[in-house]
Order: C-alpha cells, then structure tokens, then sequence
C-alpha cells in the first residue's frame, strides 16, 4: 500500500516497496517525505481537474467585547405563526407563511438593573433550506440550552459562546439567543445596538434590495419586479431553478436595462449544469447565489473558475470554518452571511473580518425574519465589510402587520435608517407576539 502522501506515477500505482517515485525514478532517495503543505505531487489524470494551491489564512479571532455583566433572571420561548402578504417560492418549495422562534432574555445589570432582550431563530418550517427546523430549535434550545440559563452571569459574548460550545451545530437555535444577550448588553449600556455589532459609526442608513420569489409566469415577475423597483429598492434578486434561469434573467434585462440584478439557485444545481449557468454570463448579473451543493465547497471552486459571474456562497457558509475553506479553494467571490445560519452576531463578525482581510464582499441575506432579526440585520449591516445591498427589506415587504412598532421602513432611495436608540431600536409590541404565537415556554431563576 502507498504511503497516504506518496504520489502515483501516471501510468499506474507503485507497487509495494518500491521506492520509486516521479522525482527519483532510480529510487535512491529512500522513503518518499511526507509532502509540504500546499504542494501538489505527481500528475493528475488526464481530464481530471485540478486547483491551484492557494495561502491558507489564519483563523479570525474574536472580537473583543467590553464585560458587561448580565445575570439573566428569566427566558421565555415563543413559536410564532405569521400569515406572509404573498406565498414565496425557491427552488425547494413554496410557503405561505412563516414559523419561527422568538427568544425574549430578562436580565439583572449591577447598575442599569433589569434589562430585556429579544433574538430570533431563522430556521423555517421545513428543512428545505437547511436541517434546522422551527421543530427542532425548540428542541435544542427548550431541552439542553435555555433551562441552563436562569441565574447564570455572561459578562460577554465570548463567555455565552464558550459555555454552549458543546451543543454541535444547530446554529439558528444557538444564535437566537446571543441575538438576544447583545440586544440585553445595549440596553444596559444604554447604546445602540449597531455598537454591540462593532459597526462603522458613519453608517446612518443602509442600502437593501429585495428578493422575488419564482413567479408562476414571466408577465407576474415583470409585474412584481416593476412594483419593488418603484419603491426605491436598490438591487433585485430572483430565485432561480433548473429550467427557470436564462429566460427570466433575460425578461428582466430587457424589460428593465442595467438594473443591479442577481439570481439565487438554493444549491439546485450540480456541475453537469454548468453550461445552462454559462449561458447566464453574458447578462451582466452581480452574483449567482449558492448554485452547487452546500456541502460541495470544491465543485463551486470548479464552477467559479468557468464563470466570469461571481459565485456567491450562502447555504455553504455554516461557519467560519466554511468561509475559510471557501477562500483557499476559490468557491466564490461574494459570501452572503445570515448570523442565523453561521451560529450568531460573533460568528458572523468573524466571517466578515476574514472576508475585509481578503477582499470578499460580503452582504446581509433574509430569512424572512419578523422584526426582531431584522433589528438584529440591519445592525450587523453597519459593519464596513457589508458593501454590497443585503435582503433586509422593509418589514410590508413579507408581513401585513410586523411584531415591532415602528415597522421597518425602506426609504425612496432604497436605505434604512439604522436606529440610533439604545437596543434593537423599535419596540417589540407583547400584544402581536401573543397574537401570533402557537407555543410558548418559559424559565426562571428559582
Ligand atoms: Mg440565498
């Protein structure tokens, strides 16, 4: 058997003991080293590809936070149920509503005294856009994580993180809950909570577009893309799937021009499609978004390198681990980070740092959040990696009556004001949280 290291000469395996290799064919080296990280050895087979080698960058560090010492007193747990204005459909299905969990911390600071702060659990109904469910957060988080906090005291995010790092993955359920704690901190602070995300303080306003779900005919996506765009929106996105990419994408442009356009295929595509993506080149598109597999960081690196588009990476991104890998493959050029789905505002920050460090423009995507998370997405929008326009829309955009007051408003010129009040920055109405609710828990300190 070769060494795991050791390489294959093309016209066949070595056979066992021999010492030959492609660098020394008399085999006077001795045992071939182990190879040098980065280096590549030996010729691949014809016709199979290749990636250049790449630097590995360091692992981002965490940002440092002030302590703020927070005891929480009490957690309750809503599972909300809200009729959306429109169905909207992507390329794993179609919904008519959306189900999530609201996350409500109640707090002692030493001086500010009790503080209250509300986080968000992005997960879906269904596991179509990952294997997290609204079933399973409530799972995770009524059974293993949220008995365990009454009475405990986190002085920063760091400290929350560390004590819940043994719960593996779930990372929608787990970042509900720091939501919630940075959210509790700025209140106590008395800041905004754009200052708990470590945001640019120059960023008043933040500029959004608007994803449009498949449309059942092209003459109802020019109708509801001609409906966004006089509203101010600043870039559209629509979701695409096998079959329904060239000729939307097409429509658009000659319907509306240079418009800033991208599409979103919710990794339902593989390789073999590459030439229906190839086709989409010559449309001048920003991105196309999470085309391959989530798990197939190398087939998006093969992919990126046939497309003049940037490939995106969304499903993809888990963690931080993930956006490392994707840098030194190559998988994409643009990451779109969601803090629900890497596992939280910290980890989110570091995805961002890492991205600022290399030059990847990154960007805020939606879960269809009510407006609690999206609170939480426009402060994380303030960081000064987010250049490109994210998915936070206006709160009309997917719900007739949202669970804050004000509602979250887009401007004319497609922006946001970021909120300058301490805490999310609007206020969290109990009486439409209980109007929408369907399951409710809670925990106190004894
Ligand atoms: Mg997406």
């Amino acid at each position: 058997m070769a060494a795991p290291n050791e390489s294959m000469p093309p016209q066949g395996p070595v056979p066992p003991g021999d010492r030959r290799s492609p660098e020394d064919p008399a085999g006077s080296a001795g045992p071939v080293p182990p190879a040098e990280p980065g280096t590549v050895r030996g010729a691949a087979p014809a016709g199979t590809p290749t990636l250049e080698p790449r630097p590995i960058p360091p692992m981002p560090v965490e940002p440092a936070a002030e302590p703020v010492p927070l005891t929480i007193t009490g957690v309750q747990l809503f599972w909300l149920r809200m009729p959306l204005v429109a169905p909207f459909e992507t390329s794993y299905g179609r919904v008519d509503r959306r189900e999530c969990l609201l996350v409500r911390l109640e707090a002692r600071h030493p001086e500010a005294g009790p503080v209250e702060g509300w986080g968000e659990v992005v997960a879906d109904a269904d596991p179509g856009y990952s294997y997290e469910t609204t079933g399973t957060a409530w799972h995770v988080l009524s059974e293993f994580v949220l008995p365990a906090l009454p009475g405990r005291t986190f002085e920063t995010p760091g400290q929350w993180r560390a004590a819940f790092e043994w719960v593996r993955g779930h990372p929608m359920a787990k970042a509900g809950v720091e939501m919630a704690l940075l959210d509790a901190r700025s209140r106590a602070r008395g800041v905004p909570l754009w200052q708990e995300y470590g945001g640019d303080p120059g960023r008043r306003r933040i500029p959004v577009g608007v994803s449009v779900g498949i449309q059942p005919t092209l003459d109802d996506l020019l109708a509801t893309v001609e409906r966004w765009l006089e509203r101010g929106y600043r870039r559209i996105k629509i979701k695409i799937k096998p079959g329904y990419e060239v000729e939307p994408v097409r429509a658009l442009r000659e319907r509306f021009g240079d418009i800033p356009l991208m599409v979103d295929a919710n990794a339902a595509y593989t390789l073999a499609d590459a030439e229906r993506l190839e086709a989409l080149d010559g449309y001048g598109l920003m991105m196309i978004e999470q085309p391959l597999h989530e798990d197939d960081l190398l087939d998006h690196a093969l992919l990126q390198r046939r497309l003049r588009t940037p490939v995106c990476l969304d499903e993809s991104v888990r963690h931080v681990h993930a956006a490392r890998e994707a840098l030194v493959l190559g998988s994409g050029r643009i990451i779109n980070i969601k803090q629900g789905r890497v596992g939280g505002p910290t980890d989110a920050r570091m995805i961002h740092d890492l991205c600022r460090r290399h030059g990847i423009p990154v960007w805020c995507g939606g879960m269809l959040e009510t407006g609690v998370g999206r609170a939480h997405n426009i402060a994380l929008t303030t960081l000064p990696g987010f250049t490109l326009p994210g998915d936070t829309s206006g709160s009309n955009r997917y719900y007739h009556e949202d669970v804050i007051d004000p509602p979250v408003r887009v401007g004319p010129d497609g922006t946001i004001e970021v909120p300058q009040e301490p805490g999310l920055g609007f206020r969290v109405v109990p009486e439409r949280v209980e109007r929408y609710t369907v399951r409710h828990r809670s925990w106190r300190a004894s």
